[in-house]
């Protein structure tokens, strides 16, 4: 029989790597051992033509696996976050060291602006004015404390504006003690 049809060929092929496995295992580790480079050289062809494939196999493993086993990776995310703390915290607190005047100014000013608008006040303080305030102010104004807080000084209830001429440098612990006076009708100006 001197013609094999391609499956002939397949089917002998595939005996002969059944009964073969040993040594061809041996013979590819020789190899690869041997040519390192081509062998890295191969790998990343491989992963160069396959990338967006392999990532979307990666990407439905992983939802796959998200939906099976959501017990388990509820836990290792909590686990995850607990044993990361002290490096979450150093990176949070690196951002605040970076960022924090700006940031708490853009936060101060938007709280006095949210709760302006919301009581009928025009004015509109920037980040700018809260930022000028601090490097004019940095302490707390009542108990010098070097902590930035934003306090309007005549509150918009008692007609005080949203300007920085209304604004001083006042804890949040000063400034809800400054609430609670006046409140019991002490209304002492300034802290
Ligand atoms: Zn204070």
């Amino acid at each position: 029989m001197p013609y094999k049809t391609r499956e002939e060929k397949n089917a002998q092929a595939a005996r002969y790597r059944e009964a073969n496995r040993e040594l061809l295992r041996e013979r590819s580790r020789l190899y690869r051992s041997a040519h390192p480079e081509a062998v890295a050289a191969g790998n990343a062809r491989w992963y160069a033509e396959h990338a967006e494939e392999q990532r979307a196999k990666g990407r439905a493993q992983s939802r796959e696996y998200r939906l099976s086993h959501r017990t388990e990776v509820r836990e290792t995310g909590r686990r995850w976050y607990e044993e990361n703390k002290e490096r979450r915290l150093a990176v949070a607190r690196r951002w605040h060291e970076e960022h924090a005047p700006r940031a708490a100014a853009l936060g101060a000013a938007r709280n006095a602006n949210v709760k302006a608008a919301r009581l009928g006040q025009p004015d509109r303080l920037a980040a700018d004015e809260v930022e000028a305030l601090w490097s004019a102010q940095p302490t707390c104004q009542s108990c010098g404390r070097p902590v930035h807080g934003l306090d309007h000084i005549v509150g918009f209830e008692r007609g005080g504006s949203n300007t920085r001429a209304n604004i001083q440098n006042l804890c949040p612990p000063c400034n809800t003690a400054k609430s609670n006076r006046e409140r019991r009708g002490e209304t002492r100006k300034v802290a």
